[in-house]
């Protein structure tokens, strides 16, 4: 397992992880920001996941794909 930390506060809501990893990320229908996936949310944290390994590499791309760089794998 990997852990994922999304700092919400500073989403632009741009979409470039969930184009690049949408096994890990998505749009929160609520405020429009980043989220993790549900099904690997840490306590229904939308902000911090528990990734399996196989999916490690994806966020990382996703993270490199952030233009504001918030999010954080590993
Ligand atoms: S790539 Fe970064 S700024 Fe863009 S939606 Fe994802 S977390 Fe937000």
């Amino acid at each position: 397992m990997a852990s994922v930390n999304v700092d919400r506060d500073e989403c632009i809501s741009c979409g470039a992880c969930w184009s690049t990893c949408p096994e890990v990320f998505e749009e929160n229908d609520d405020d429009g920001l980043c989220q993790v996936v549900q099904e690997y949310q840490v306590d229904g944290d939308p902000s911090e996941g528990e990734i399996p390994d196989d999916l490690e590499d994806c966020a990382a791309d996703a993270a490199d794909s952030c233009p504001v760089e918030i999010i954080h794998v590993g």
